[in-house]
């Protein structure tokens, strides 16, 4: 099957080695910011299943590589014998798997308030830890977004593009 390749690849098509359930994206020159500062370029490879509802993500030095991550965290994944959860201290409301990894969000009873409303939520976070709930979320400043809100955020947006059969083009939504 065909991967969506991200607009900043030198490749332009790319058949992946697995038969992926799902949507899935790679590139050659993606980009990761460090929380610490600095950044990396690698290629990388992301499935998004929907049973379970989760995101996979493999880097490496080439997709196919990445690929290999990707398709051994998935597998992980669907062996799992039960999965047990655990926040790891993470703060977009996301939950782990202790035996296979999984991430998924909403599996967990919040801990965290939305900043306008008050109703407990993991939903989204900005850059300063201000949560906000699905009703709220437009009201979280563009500023405050980091570079995984616009990742996410693209790659929502061509996931639905990809199930019309149409091409995402960033720049006519802006
Ligand atoms: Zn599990
Ligand atoms: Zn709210």
């Amino acid at each position: 099957m065909q991967a969506r390749v991200s607009a900043l690849s030198k490749i332009d098509n790319y058949e992946t080695r697995h038969d992926w359930p799902c949507f899935v994206q790679c590139g050659d020159g993606g980009i990761v910011f460090l929380t610490k500062g600095g950044s990396y370029r690698t290629a990388f490879f992301e499935a998004f299943p929907r049973n379970p509802d989760t995101f996979i993500r493999g880097e490496g030095k080439t997709v196919a590589e990445a690929e290999e991550e990707c398709w051994a965290k998935w597998q992980k994944i669907t062996a799992c014998p039960g999965h047990e959860w655990e926040r790891r201290g993470y703060k977009n409301g996301g939950c782990f798997c202790k035996h296979c990894n999984l991430f998924m969000v909403g599996v967990l009873e919040p801990d965290e308030a939305c900043c306008i409303c008050g109703k407990p939520t993991y939903y989204t976070h900005d850059v300063d830890d201000n949560f906000y709930c699905e009703a709220h979320v437009r009201d979280k400043p563009l500023e405050k977004w980091d570079w995984m809100d616009w990742h996410i955020a693209y790659s929502e947006y061509a996931m639905a593009m990809w199930d019309r059969g149409l091409e995402a083009n960033w720049e006519n939504t802006i």
